[in-house]
């Protein structure tokens, strides 16, 4: 296993047709940045701050978050570029002494930039944090939970405040930095060509945009049955968010699960997915998913799903499709 590990991660995750596919991983502390190159990933597609807050005080100054963002930089600058999303506390994610507490409805509630728009002292640390980590390798910064134009306008603006500062204080940081957003609220992906104008990149974010999309709570063991990756509703999404990005010129990651599910691979393939970014070890079977099927075959299966009505048929359909070649 160890030898085929290594053989795999020298040959490039490419369609048996030529198509060029990046895979990249999701890490939540600077310790898995090694995992992540064993196992071949080109990149960090989601680095999670959350667990620098995850703390008595649940707050990491502008100089510890420093330290981390540049030490997971640095590990990774050889291999390519590391996406770090800004704090993405509430809803499932509780921080105590921070958001997420005391409400109705977290999930729909004071979360992500929307607690973050608010605590802007908090956030303003983040974000000068991540540009000072920004000459030690490639980063590229992305925000979540974006549910429409103006909130994306107002963290943009916000960044934009910190680099000014940091440019008075003649504190270096790379002019460069590709800035992107997660689709992973319904309201997003359906204005997907709207925002897709203002940013670098979108990395659909699926473990949220299925719970809003199904209004099913991604936690709850009850209604779990409930919640379909390939449901037909989800699939429209996926394939609408890909369509508007690349008529505006931009390329699609994703880093929910499903980027992960080898089920799910030749789907994502057929929609024109360009990044894939999953837990580490996930990583060397999809690329031979990849690296055995045509951009053609694909597309075809696609096409065929799309038809489909229900989740149940989709579903069966794709794991005989699957269970028939691999
Ligand atoms: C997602 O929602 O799919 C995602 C990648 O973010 P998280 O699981 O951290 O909410
Ligand atoms: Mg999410």
């Amino acid at each position: 296993r160890e030898v085929e590990l290594l053989t795999l991660n020298e040959l490039p995750a490419e369609t048996r047709d030529g198509k060029r596919i990046v895979l990249k991983a999701n890490i939540e502390v600077p310790e898995e940045t090694e995992s992540a190159i064993a196992h071949g990933a080109e990149g960090i597609g989601l680095y999670r701050s959350e667990f620098l807050f995850l703390q008595p005080g649940g707050y990491s100054s502008e100089d510890v978050q420093y330290d981390a963002y540049a030490r997971v930089l640095k590990a990774m600058a050889p291999y390519g570029e590391v996406t770090i999303r800004t704090l993405d506390v509430g809803g499932d994610k509780v921080i105590p002494g921070m958001a997420g507490l005391d409400e109705k409805n977290p999930i729909l509630g004071w979360r992500a930039v929307r607690f973050c728009l608010s605590r802007k002292d908090l956030f303003r640390t983040q974000l000068r944090a991540m540009l000072r980590a920004s000459v030690h390798g490639r980063l590229r910064i992305m925000f979540p939970m974006i549910s429409g134009i103006e909130e994306l306008e107002n963290v943009l603006a916000l960044l934009d405040e910190c680099r000014q500062q940091l440019r008075e204080e003649s504190i270096p940081f790379a002019e460069d930095i590709p800035v992107g957003i997660m689709i992973e609220v319904p309201s997003a992906a359906l204005t997907a060509d709207i925002l897709a104008r203002k940013v670098d990149f979108f990395s659909i974010g699926t473990n949220d945009l299925i719970q809003y999309t199904i209004a099913v709570d991604r936690g709850n063991e009850k209604i779990a049955y409930l919640y379909e990756p390939f449901h037909p509703g989800v699939l429209r999404l996926l394939k609408r968010i890909i369509e508007d990005a690349h008529n505006a010129g931009i390329p699609v990651a994703m880093c929910g699960e499903v980027a992960g599910d080898p089920y799910a691979a030749v789907i994502l393939l057929g929609f024109g997915l360009d990044v894939f970014s999953m837990s580490s070890f996930g990583i060397p079977e999809v690329k031979k998913i990849i690296r055995s099927v045509s951009m053609s075959e694909a597309e075809e299966l696609v096409g065929t799903i799309m038809e489909m009505k229900s989740y149940k048929e989709i579903d069966s359909y794709v794991r005989s499709w699957m269970n028939e070649r691999f």
